[in-house]
C-alpha cells in the first residue's frame, strides 16, 4: 500500500490538485473534509460529532479521523494507491497514520506542501464556490463554471460553504499555523516533503507536482 499527503493551509489548492493527480496518476482521493462533510449531510453519528467544530473551523477530534481513514483504508485492496487531503492534520494524526501503516505495510512516498502568502488564501477561500453533490471546487473569478450558480461536471447548485464566511476563514488559517504546520517539519526530518509554490494558477502547481515523479 503506498500513500502520498497534500499538506497546506485552507485555500492552497489541495483539492484541485487532488483532482489532477487522481487523473494523472491514478490515486484515489481521499479528503476528510469531504468525508465529514457527507457525514453531515446524511445525519449520522460522525456528522453530528463533527458539524460543531467544522461550523466554527476548529479540528474535529483525532480520535474519529483516526477512525474514520482505518475503516476507509480497509476497504481497499492492498495495491491501492491513497492520496490524503487535509490529512494528517495533527502530529497525533501523523503518527497514528504512521503506526497503521506500520501494521499494514503501507508507504508514505510523498508529501506535497502547498505554500502560499496568507493574503492569496483569503482571497482564494472568500471567492470559493463547491458543488452540493459532487464537491467540485470553483473560483468565481479563476475558475469560474459555465453557467454561473452550476457544477460544470454534474448540474449541480454551487454554494458557498458556511466555513468559507470571513470570520471562521480566520480561525482556520490560525488553527492551520498552530495545529498543522508542525507537520512540516515532521515530515521533513523524514526527507519525504516537496515543497511547492501554490500561490499562481492551478496550472502552474499541478505541474510541480507531476515534474516530481519523473
Ligand atoms: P480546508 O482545507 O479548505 O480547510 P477541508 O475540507 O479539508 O477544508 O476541512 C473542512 C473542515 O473539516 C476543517 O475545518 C475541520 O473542521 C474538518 N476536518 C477535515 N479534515 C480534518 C482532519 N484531518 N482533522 C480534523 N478536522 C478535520
Amino acid at each position: 500500500m503506498e500513500a502520498i499527503i497534500l499538506l497546506g493551509g485552507p485555500g492552497a489548492g489541495k483539492g484541485t490538485l487532488a483532482d489532477f493527480l487522481k487523473t494523472q496518476k491514478g490515486y484515489l482521493h481521499i479528503s476528510t473534509g469531504d468525508m465529514l462533510r457527507a457525514a453531515v449531510k446524511s445525519g449520522s453519528e460522525v456528522g453530528l460529532e463533527a458539524k460543531t467544530c467544522m461550523e466554527a473551523g476548529e479540528l474535529v477530534s483525532d480520535a474519529l479521523i483516526l477512525k474514520i481513514i482505518k475503516n476507509r483504508v480497509a476497504q481497499e485492496p492492498a495495491e491501492a494507491k491513497f492520496m490524503f487531503d487535509g490529512f494528517p492534520r495533527t502530529l497525533e494524526q501523523a503518527e497514528g497514520l504512521h503506526s497503521l501503516f506500520a501494521e499494514i505495510g503501507g508507504t508514505i512516498s510523498h508529501v506535497f506542501n502547498l505554500d502560499a502568502d496568507r493574503d492569496i488564501l483569503i482571497r482564494r477561500l472568500a471567492a470559493r464556490r463547491t458543488c452540493r453533490t459532487c464537491g467540485a471546487i470553483y473560483h468565481v473569478i479563476n475558475m469560474p463554471p459555465k453557467v454561473e450558480g452550476i457544477c460544470d461536471v454534474d448540474g449541480g447548485e454551487l454554494y458557498q460553504r458556511p466555513d468559507d464566511s470571513e470570520e471562521t476563514i480566520l480561525n482556520r488559517l490560525e488553527v492551520y499555523a498552530k495545529q498543522t504546520a508542525p507537520l512540516i517539519g515532521y515530515y521533513r526530518a523524514r526527507e519525504i516533503i516537496h515543497d511547492l509554490d501554490a500561490g499562481g494558477s492551478a496550472d502552474n502547481t499541478d505541474q510541480q507536482a507531476l515534474a516530481i515523479f519523473v
